[in-house]
This record gives C-alpha cells, sequence and structure tokens, in this order.
C-alpha cells in the first residue's frame, strides 16, 4: 500500500528539500513519481546511486536540519514526511543491489580506501562502478565505521553494514580488516603502492574533562564499541550533550543503570537531535543542566552550578559557573562524551604537511597538499559531522580523484 505521505508532496520545481536542505541533494521529486507509479526498483536504483548510504540516512539522518526542515509545506506545519518513503524503498533495495561497472574511467587504477564507514563505503561503490580496483583498510575487523562501532542497534540494524560486506565481497573489493595505517602499515607506502588513497578514518579520539580526577571517567565512545565489556555499576552518570551522550546513556539505562546526564548548559544549547533527547527521555534517562564538573573522585563527582549571564548590551549568552556552589554527586560509573577529534598519527612523519592547527593542509575537493595523490573527507576532516555529510564529502572527494586520474 502506498504511503499517503508521497501523494502529499507538491513535486516542487525548485525542490528546497533536495537542493537546501539534504547535503547529498536527493532527488526527491523524482523519486516520489517513481513511487507514486510502483516504480521502486527505480526510485532504490536512484537513490542508491546518489547515496550509497540512503537506506541509513534515511533512519538516522536529523530530518529536521535537513529535507524535513526545509520542505515547503513546513510554512503550514506540515512537512512531507519523506524520509518514511525512503527507507521504505531503499530499506529493501539496498540487500538486492549488485555492484557492476558502469564506466571505465578508472579502469586499471588500484585505489587505497583507509576506513570502512560511510566515507569508505560509498567512495567504494563510486569508484568501483567507475572501473577502478578498490582496497578498503580498517582499523576496526569488519565494515561499517560508527554505523556498526558506534551507533546502538536498537537506533540502527547491524544488517545494513553486512549488506555492504556482502556487496562488496561478491564483487571483489578486497577488505583489509584489523589494519591500522600509521601502524601496521604507513600511509607513506599506501601512496607509493596505490594510484589514489582516500582517507575516511573518521573522528575518534575523544576529549577529556581536563580536571582533577578525568583518568577516572569511561569514555563513551569504547563503551559504545563494545558495552558488554564494561561493568558501569547501579548509578551512571553521562557528562556530555551531542549524539555520543544520548546514545551512551540509552544504553547504559538498558543495562539496567540508573542513569543521569549532565550538562553545563540548557537543554536548548545541547548539540544532540532534540528527537533523541526526548527518546532518552522516554527511555527513563533523566537529566540536570547547568551542572559543570570540576572533580572526579572516588564514588562520585564534584559538580558547580551555572547559570546564563545576558550582556547588558543586548550581546551573546553566556553561560558561566557560580562559583561556591560546590556539591558532590555520588555515582558508579561516570562516562564522558564531551567531543571527539581526528587522530592524525598516520601523518607523524609529515610535520610539513600539516597547518598550523595541527590539521592536514587541503585543497579544494580534499586533496592533501604535498601529496599528490592522497585525498581526505568526512569526519577526518571534517570534524564530528553526520552520515550524510560525510557521504556528501566522500562525493567531492571521488569526484576530484576521478578529475586527477
Ligand atoms: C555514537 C555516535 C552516534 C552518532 N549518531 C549519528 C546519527 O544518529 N546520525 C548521523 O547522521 N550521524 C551520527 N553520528 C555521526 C556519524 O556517525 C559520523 O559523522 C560518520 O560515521 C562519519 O563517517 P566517516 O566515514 O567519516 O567516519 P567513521 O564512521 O568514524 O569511520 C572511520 C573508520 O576509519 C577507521 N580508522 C580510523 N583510523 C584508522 C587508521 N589509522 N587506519 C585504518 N582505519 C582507521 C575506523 O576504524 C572507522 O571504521 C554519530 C556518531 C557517533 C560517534
Amino acid at each position: 500500500m502506498i504511503n499517503n505521505e508521497a501523494l502529499r508532496c507538491l513535486l516542487c520545481k525548485k525542490p528546497k528539500c533536495a537542493l537546501q536542505g539534504c547535503p547529498v541533494h536527493t532527488p526527491i521529486p523524482e523519486c516520489m513519481l517513481l513511487y507514486r507509479e510502483g516504480k521502486l526498483e527505480e526510485a532504490g536504483e536512484l537513490l542508491f546511486r546518489n547515496n550509497p548510504l540512503t537506506a541509513v540516512t534515511s533512519l538516522v539522518c536529523d530530518w529536521q536540519q535537513f529535507c524535513y526542515g526545509h520542505c515547503v509545506l513546513n510554512v503550514k506545519k506540515m512537512p512531507v514526511r519523506w524520509y518514511e518513503i525512503e527507507q521504505e524503498i531503499s530499506g529493501e533495495y539496498l540487500f538486492r543491489h549488485k555492484l557492476e561497472r558502469r564506466t571505465r574511467e578508472l579502469s586499471g587504477k588500484r585505489i587505497a580506501l583507509v576506513g570502512a564507514g560511510p566515507v569508505g563505503l560509498s567512495a567504494a561503490v563510486w569508484l568501483y562502478e567507475a572501473g577502478a580496483d578498490v582496497t578498503l583498510y580498517d582499523a576496526n575487523p569488519r565494515m561499517g565505521g560508527v554505523l556498526r562501532y558506534g551507533i546502538p542497534a536498537f537506533r540502527l540494524d547491524k544488517k545494513y553494514c553486512d549488506a555492504f560486506e556482502k556487496m562488496f565481497e561478491a564483487a571483489g573489493i578486497v577488505f583489509h580488516g584489523g589494519v591500522e595505517v600509521g601502524r601496521d602499515i604507513q600511509l607513506a607506502a599506501l601512496s607509493a603502492e596505490y594510484d589514489a588513497v582516500l582517507l575516511g578514518a573518521g573522528a575518534e579520539k575523544p576529549a577529556t574533562l581536563r580536571i582533577p580526577g578525568d583518568e577516572k571517567a569511561v569514555q563513551a565512545l569504547p563503551f559504545l564499541k563494545d558495552p558488554s565489556a564494561f561493568s558501569l555499576g547501579k548509578k551512571v552518570i553521562v557528562i556530555g550533550g551531542g549524539n555520543v551522550a544520548m546514545d551512551a546513556c540509552r544504553t547504559a539505562v538498558r543495562q539496567g543503570c540508573e542513569t543521569w546526564v549532565y550538562y553545563r548548559k540548557t537543554f536548548e544549547n545541547m548539540p544532540a537531535n532534540p528527537m533523541e533527547v526526548e527518546e532518552a527521555k522516554a527511555d527513563g534517562v533523566q537529566f540536570r543542566v547547568f551542572q559543570a564538573p570540576v572533580e572526579v573522585k572516588e564514588g562520585g563527582v564534584v559538580f558547580r552550578d551555572c547559570e546564563n549571564v545576558v550582556p547588558e548590551d543586548g550581546g551573546r549568552v553566556v553561560t558561566r559557573i557560580i562559583e561556591g556552589t560546590d556539591h558532590f554527586v555520588e555515582c558508579d560509573t561516570l562516562l564522558t562524551a564531551i567531543s571527539e577529534t581526528p587522530d592524525f598519527h598516520m601523518f607523524k612523519d609529515m610535520p610539513a604537511l600539516m597547518n598550523e592547527w595541527g590539521w592536514p593542509d587541503v585543497e579544494e575537493g580534499g586533496r592533501v597538499k604535498g601529496l599528490s595523490n592522497v585525498w581526505v573527507a568526512g569526519d577526518f576532516i571534517l570534524g564530528p559531522k553526520t552520515v550524510v555529510e560525510a557521504v556528501a564529502s566522500a562525493r567531492e572527494a571521488v569526484t576530484a580523484i576521478l578529475a586527477a586520474l
């Protein structure tokens, strides 16, 4: 039965949902039409070619920020839920798709992809279909990146990552799992061996609280990678207000822990998707805002109250700590999820390639200045973003690689 949402779509000539809202410019009106006509296979193919991770992004995108929030019907507060239709089409199509050589542009070219997350998976599809011999390297034993080792299974079924593994194996794409570039093999060696190298190594290095005792805290990313390896005790405090914090607290609560999120600003300032905050509350997670940690002690954390201050000149509101408000809050485990950055240790022997902030210097399209056949994409160069933005960035890099080779 057709989803009535498709009938509400106005099929705009200049669709803001696709052109302004979606980082990969999903051809929404074309797919809506195909869907209405019952041409699901064609719609699936169109979506997959544009964004090989469409089955995933239709589930995990923050739609309010992207397509849904840009729908022209938003003025009447009735935007079309395109993502439901996208999931209906792509959620099944992915398991039927077989990779094929569509063009021969990169025939005879050997390309290495470092990182088998959204960047590596989508770039592998496009580069293979352009004729290249593709080899993937990942420090983790299996493909998926954050999709497999970060986002919990109750939000994203791992069958989508499995589907890529099967599809790639059938196509002869080689995967070297458990191989860390910079440790097991050097970037210079890859650059010498392959015609092009694309680095999509994500942003996995967690920031620490930088307060006394912070070594007692457990980082959320390793916890999310394998929650069963951690024994959290009865009461857990999670510090942070982003997606990682929400996934960590919702995972802890599923382990039977009394779980609290402490955040130094207000709910409106939380970078997490508001829907996820609501879902965490529905799961039973409790929140305390305006709380800044100042010391981690045995058995708990010392917090200090914060408040918002509106400058008299009407400038930007600032959150400040209120001295003299220290209070100790007991917990068995403190999980921190404050932010992550890329780990550039694979560039350790090439300091000249880094800019003043310690990041690789890149030109448009993502090519590393000074390494003529190495490109970067996704969280590795953007910092922590989203799946769909990683795919968009991979597309930019693939376009640049096609042009260069
Ligand atoms: C817990 C969590 C929840 C999230 N939830 C959402 C969400 O709901 N919606 C959304 O859109 N986005 C979400 N994100 C963000 C999103 O997952 C990322 O933006 C996206 O995965 C980035 O893709 P990527 O390919 O750049 O990197 P990643 O997915 O991080 O993949 C990088 C891969 O590179 C590998 N690697 C790293 N270093 C090396 C090395 N030296 N050698 C070999 N391999 C290496 C890693 O093992 C990893 O597999 C979330 C992120 C996290 C951490």
